[in-house]
């Protein structure tokens, strides 16, 4: 077995250590809001997922919601993404 010649000095060992880091993989940042979150996950700060809104009050809007709104005519920010909202309630 080898046998160092010298000790490590501490600032040898601190100068390696700077190197020894987490990377954070897998965050964006929400085109909505610009926060960091998961990518392709419904952004849990601003409820918005691929351009519209999906999360209102942190729930997710039912279909009979969603018709609801557009009958009382106010302009829906989501029209034909209630598979998506399933798939994204399926992945949470
Ligand atoms: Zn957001």
């Amino acid at each position: 077995m080898a046998v160092p010649f010298r000790r490590t000095s501490k600032r040898t060992k601190r100068l390696r250590r700077t190197h020894f880091k987490l990377n954070v993989t897998g965050l964006v940042t929400c085109p909505n809001c610009g926060n960091m979150i998961k990518s392709h996950r419904v952004c849990p700060h601003c409820g918005y997922y691929d351009g519209k809104q999906v999360l209102v009050n942190g729930k997710y809007q039912t279909v009979a919601e969603v018709k609801k709104q557009e009958a009382s005519g106010k302009k829906s920010t989501r029209k034909k993404t209630t598979k998506k909202v399933e798939e994204a309630s399926e992945n949470k």
